[in-house]
């Protein structure tokens, strides 16, 4: 029987990249039933919002959705559908590895990471009060009130909840991960020095469960410490459990260790639904010429293949992109090069045939 996907191009470079992605699966012959759901910027200026409820409806019919980038207009007070996209289907988990690949220029010969973010919480639920509004100053009032402290009265917020169910059901997602995975370590990025409670809170939650994982090395480390030791020693890490701001900042770090934001691939995982995409954006400044890179989305595609349990075919996708790259004639622009999104893609597909 097909498999039921929903495939969401996105905008910007969204719909180039994923074309070039639903050719390459289509090519490993697995059986795929399509459903082609548009959100982002156009559905946005058509319809009032970019992330309409059908799409979500859709996603949770087939339960798995292939998912280009959607562009968030920069402090319009304009919600990201990126952000409620996870938060309606609560993918709560973010799952994106970065690994050196052979080919590829970089500073590090050896980096193997894996990025658990969560993906609902902290400042990025959307509890915002934005300056000169009512709401503001009454918050504002209530704060100094229990702080005693005097908030300038020109100031906006944007608040921060870490709760207990959160951080454990991401603390455990991740020690599952690694053993599942094979791999050995997880380091969990903070700042709990000055927020006290709320990445207090995620770090005690971290110490409790890590005491329960005999076979799982754990440590923990202040966000900004970690930020130098993985510019400096990346190779030395390996799972990072982080939540959700620090997560969606060292996610692109850790991409750019390892050639950049056009191989890097990512899973959104609730406990009922998946929808996989790039870490990258919808790069307006390259949109619609057609050098897009496509692999971070193909890569996407084949952690989806193998989220559907079709873990040859999911191997044989990441081997034809790693070919593609080792061979190093067929490359978009980021990487160097001067292919199209299209000549890499059907590179990938010719891979894969062979
Ligand atoms: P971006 O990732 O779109 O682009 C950053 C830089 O990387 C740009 O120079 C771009 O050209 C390059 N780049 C990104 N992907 C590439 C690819 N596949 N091939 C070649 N080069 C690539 O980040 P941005 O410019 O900060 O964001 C643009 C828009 O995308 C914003 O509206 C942002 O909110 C949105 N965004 C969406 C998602 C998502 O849908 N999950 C993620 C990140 C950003």
């Amino acid at each position: 029987m097909a498999h039921l996907v929903t495939l969401i191009p996105g905008d910007g470079i969204g719909p180039e990249v994923a074309a070039a992605a639903r050719r390459v699966l289509d090519a490993t012959g697995v059986a795929i039933d399509w459903v082609v759901e548009e959100a982002g910027a156009a559905v946005l200026e058509r319809e009032g919002t970019p992330l309409p409820e059908r799409v979500l409806e859709q996603i949770r019919r087939s339960r798995v959705a292939l998912k280009g980038p959607i562009t968030t207009p920069v402090g319009t007070g304009f919600r990201s559908a990126n952000v409620e996209l996870r938060q309606a289907l609560d993918l709560f988990a973010a799952v994106r590895p970065s690994r050196s690949l052979p080919g590829v220029p970089g500073r590090y010969l050896d980096v193997d990471l894996v990025v658990i973010r969560e993906n609902t919480e902290d400042v990025y639920q959307g509890i915002e009060y934005p300056l000169g509004a009512p709401e503001t100053a009454e918050l504002r009032a209530e704060l100094r009130r229990l702080e005693l402290e005097e908030i300038r009265d020109d100031s906006a917020f944007s608040v921060k909840p870490i709760s207990v169910t959160g951080a454990r059901r991401i603390v455990r997602f991740a020690f599952e991960f690694v053993r599942s995975n094979g791999r050995r370590r997880v380091t969990l990025g903070h700042k709990a020095n000055i927020m006290r409670f709320s990445d207090g809170l995620f770090l005690s939650i971290g110490r409790f469960e890590a005491d329960r994982q005999p076979n799982v090395r754990f440590e923990d480390m202040e966000i900004d410490q970690l930020s130098m030791r993985l510019v400096r020693d990346p190779e030395r890490f390996d799972v990072l459990l982080l939540p959700n701001l620090y997560g969606d900042i060292l996610s692109d770090l850790c991409a750019g260790l390892v050639g950049g934001l056009g191989l890097a691939a990512g899973a959104n995982l609730g406990w009922e639904y998946a929808v996989f995409e790039p870490v990258h954006g919808s790069a307006p400044d390259i949109a619609g010429r057609g050098i897009a890179n496509p692999l971070a989305m193909i890569r996407s595609g084949a952690m989806l293949l193998r989220h559907l349990g079709e873990h040859e075919w999911a191997a044989a996708v990441e081997r034809a992109v790693e070919r593609v790259l080792e061979e190093a004639a067929v490359r978009t622009p980021d990487l160097g090069g001067a292919s199209s999104t299209e000549d890499v893609a059907d590179a990938v597909t010719k891979h894969l045939a062979s």
